[in-house]
C-alpha cells in the first residue's frame, strides 16, 4: 500500500480566456520512509505539485491520499489541520521570522501544533545548539536553512516537503544540507520529498520522479541510493 499516491492530479489557472495547464494529468506512488527527489525543469509544475501535496493550494481534478487518506476531500478546516499537523515545509529562502531568535522561531510553530517534539532538542539535532538565541541576521543562509528544517521538523511530520531546499546555498553548503535531509529520512524512517531542479541530486534518491510540461516523464525506484556524500 502506498504511502503517498497522486491520481491523475490536475491543475488550471485561468487567465481571461486562457487556461494554462500547469499541472496536467499527474500519477505516482510513493512508499513510507522514501527519500524522493523530483526533477524538472522551470515551469515544469514541480512547485504546484508540491503546493497541492502540501494542501498550500488544492487541486483542479485528481485525487491524491496520504497514509490511507483522501486529502482531495477534505474541506478548508480539514486542509488547515493537516498542513499544520502532518505536513513540514521547507523553503529556498528559509521564511523565518526575523525578529525572533532560532529558537523562538522554531517554537513560534509549534504553538498550533499538538504533538510538538522539543524545539531545543530539534535544533540541537540539526546542529545548531549553540546558536540557539541568535537572530536570522546572525546565522549564514546555511545555518537559516537549519533552522527552517528544525521548525519543520519539530512538528513530527508525516511528509517533510522541500522546495528547492539548497537553491540558495553555495555548493558545499547545500550538500551539508542535503545531507541533513538524508540522516533524517534514514534515522526517523520519515518520507522526504525535495524539489530541485538540479539532476546531479538523482544518485541519492530513492525514488526519482521526473517533471516535464505538467506530466511526469519518468520515474525510477533506486534501490541502492548513494550517500550525500558521494555525490560531485
Ligand atoms: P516549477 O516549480 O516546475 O518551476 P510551477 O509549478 O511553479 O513550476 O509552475 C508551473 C506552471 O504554472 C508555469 O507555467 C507557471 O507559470 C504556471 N503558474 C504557477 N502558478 C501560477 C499562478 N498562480 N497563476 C498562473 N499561472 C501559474
Ligand atoms: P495559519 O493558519 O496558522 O496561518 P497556515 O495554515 O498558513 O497557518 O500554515 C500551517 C503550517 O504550514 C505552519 O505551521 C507552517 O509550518 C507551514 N507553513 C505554511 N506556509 C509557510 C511559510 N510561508 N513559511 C513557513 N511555514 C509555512
Amino acid at each position: 500500500e502506498a504511502f503517498v499516491k497522486l491520481d491523475g492530479i490536475t491543475k488550471v489557472y485561468k487567465m481571461g480566456e486562457v487556461e494554462i495547464h500547469a499541472v496536467d494529468g499527474i500519477d505516482f506512488e510513493i512508499g513510507r520512509g522514501e527519500l524522493v527527489v523530483i526533477v524538472g525543469p522551470s515551469g515544469a509544475g514541480k512547485t504546484t505539485v508540491l503546493n497541492i501535496l502540501g494542501g498550500m493550494d488544492t487541486a483542479t481534478g485528481g485525487k491524491i491520499s496520504v497514509d490511507g487518506q483522501d486529502i482531495t476531500s477534505y474541506n478548508a478546516r480539514q486542509l488547515t489541520e493537516y498542513r499544520r499537523e502532518d505536513i513540514g515545509f521547507v523553503f529556498q529562502f528559509y521564511n523565518l521570522v526575523p525578529n525572533l531568535t532560532a529558537l523562538e522561531n522554531v517554537e513560534l510553530a509549534l504553538q498550533i501544533c499538538k504533538e510538538p517534539l522539543d524545539a531545543r532538542e530539534v535544533l540541537e539535532e540539526v546542529g545548531l545548539g549553540d546558536r540557539v538565541d541568535n537572530f536570522p541576521a546572525q546565522l549564514s543562509g546555511g545555518e537559516q536553512q537549519r533552522v527552517s528544517i528544525a521548525r519543520a521538523l519539530a512538528k513530527n511530520p508525516k511528509l517533510l516537503l522541500c522546495d528547492e531546499p539548497t537553491g540558495a546555498l553555495d555548493y558545499n553548503t547545500g550538500k551539508s544540507i542535503l545531507k541533513l535531509l538524508q540522516d533524517m529520512c534514514r534515522e526517523r524512517g520519515m518520507t522526504v520529498i525535495i524539489i530541485t531542479h538540479n539532476q546531479a541530486l538523482a544518485p541519492m534518491a530513492d525514488r526519482l520522479i521526473k517533471i516535464k510540461n505538467g506530466k511526469v516523464s519518468s520515474m525510477v525506484r533506486n534501490d541502492s541510493p548513494e550517500s550525500i556524500d558521494s555525490i560531485e
